[in-house]
C-alpha cells in the first residue's frame, strides 16, 4: 500500500518551503520532496538584499531559515526524487526514490535549471573550471583570472561576490548594456569590476582544466583568446517542467506553467508556483505563490470533504 498524504510538494526552494509552511499549518499532511538538498536557486545566491525583513542575507542562510520554519509543520525529504506522477480519480500516485506515495493534491515548485551556452568545451571543462555557481565554486579562484558570462541580475550578483572574494573577474556580455538592476551595475563598477562588451564565448579551451576562452566581438567580428582559469556562466534559467509536461499541465510558449491567480493549473488538483511558472522570478514572489498554492489546495480539499 502506498503511503497516503494530503499534499505532495515537489521542489524545496523558496516556493516549495513556503507552501509547506502554509499547507502544514492548515492541518494538511504535507511532504516536500527534492532530488537534492533544500534551497533551490536561492541557496546559490551569495547575497539577497530584496527579501523583506532582511536588508542583507546570504541565500543559504535564508533558505536554512525557510527549512527550519517548514519543518515545524511539514516533512521534508531531501535527495528523494519524484520519478513519476499518475493522475487517478481521487488524487495522484507518485513513484519516488523513497517508495510509492498517494497524494490528494500536488504542488509543483520544481524551479528552473541553469541555461547552458552550448559552445565547445563547456561540457568538457564542466567542474574543471567552468561553473554555474560562483557561490559554490568561487572560493577556489582567489587571486585567479575568471570570466563571468551574462549581464543579468544573477551574473552581476555573482561577479560582485567574486570581486569580494578576491577573484580577478571580468564580465563578458553580448551587448553594450547590462540587463541587471542599476543598483547592481553601480556596485560592480564602484568595486572596479571590468566588462568586455558586445562579446560572446565561442569556445572554452584547455588541457584537463580550463586554460582559455575564445571570445568573439559581435560588432567588429574580431576574435580574441583570453587566458582564464575559471568561467562562471549565468545566462538565464529554463523552467524544470518535465513532470508538468508528463501530466499535460499547460505551459506558455517559453515552457513556464500557466496558472490562475490562485496558482491552479489547468489540471484539477495540481498547483504550481515559483520559477517554473509564469510571473515574477524573485524569492518574495516564489514564497507568495507557494503560500497561495497551499491555501488553494487546502480550500479544495476542505470543499471536497464538505461535499461528500
Ligand atoms: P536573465 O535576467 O534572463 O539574464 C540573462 C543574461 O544572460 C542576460 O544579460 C542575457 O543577455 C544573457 N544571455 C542569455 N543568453 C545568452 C547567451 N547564449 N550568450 C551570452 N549571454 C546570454 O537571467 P538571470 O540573471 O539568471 O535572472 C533570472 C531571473 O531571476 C530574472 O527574472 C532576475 O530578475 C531574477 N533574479 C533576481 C535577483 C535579484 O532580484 N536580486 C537576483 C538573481 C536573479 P541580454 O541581456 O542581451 O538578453
Amino acid at each position: 500500500m502506498p503511503e497516503e498524504i494530503d499534499v505532495a510538494i515537489i521542489g524545496a526552494g523558496a516556493a516549495g518551503l513556503a507552501a509547506a509552511i502554509y499547507a502544514g499549518r492548515s492541518g494538511l499532511k504535507t511532504v516536500v520532496f527534492d532530488s537534492q538538498m533544500v534551497g533551490g536557486q536561492t541557496a546559490t545566491s551569495p547575497d539577497i538584499e530584496n527579501y523583506p525583513g532582511f536588508e542583507s542575507i546570504s541565500g543559504p542562510e535564508l533558505m536554512d531559515k525557510f527549512k527550519k520554519h517548514a519543518l515545524k509543520y511539514s516533512e521534508i525529504r531531501e535527495w528523494v526524487p519524484v520519478e513519476k506522477i499518475e493522475h487517478h480519480s481521487e488524487g495522484f500516485a507518485l513513484k519516488t526514490g523513497g517508495g510509492d506515495v498517494f497524494a490528494k493534491k500536488v504542488i509543483l515548485t520544481t524551479g528552473a535549471h541553469h541555461r547552458k551556452l552550448g559552445v565547445p568545451g563547456e561540457e568538457e571543462f564542466g567542474g574543471k573550471g567552468v561553473s554555474y555557481c560562483a557561490t559554490c565554486d568561487g572560493f577556489f579562484f582567489k587571486g585567479k583570472k575568471v570570466l563571468q558570462v551574462g549581464g543579468g541580475n544573477t551574473a552581476l550578483t555573482e561577479a560582485i561576490y567574486l570581486l569580494d572574494a578576491g577573484v580577478d573577474v571580468t564580465i563578458v556580455h553580448r551587448r553594450d548594456q547590462l540587463r541587471a538592476e542599476k543598483f547592481l551595475q553601480d556596485l560592480y563598477s564602484k568595486k572596479g569590476g571590468k566588462v568586455i562588451w558586445d562579446s560572446v564565448v565561442k569556445e572554452f579551451k584547455g588541457e584537463g582544466r580550463l586554460k582559455s576562452a575564445m571570445l568573439l566581438n559581435k560588432v567588429t567580428g574580431q576574435e580574441m583568446e583570453l587566458e582564464v582559469e575559471g568561467a562562471f556562466i549565468a545566462v538565464g534559467i529554463d523552467p524544470a517542467n518535465e513532470l508538468a509536461k508528463s501530466l499535460d499541465v499547460k505551459l506558455d510558449e517559453s515552457g513556464y506553467i500557466l496558472t490562475d491567480m490562485e496558482q491552479r493549473t489547468n489540471v484539477p488538483g495540481i498547483f504550481a508556483a515559483g520559477d517554473n511558472s509564469i510571473g515574477l522570478r524573485q524569492v518574495v514572489s516564489g514564497a507568495g505563490g507557494g503560500a497561495q498554492a497551499a491555501i488553494s489546495a487546502h480550500n479544495d480539499i476542505t470543499h471536497e470533504d464538505w461535499s461528500q
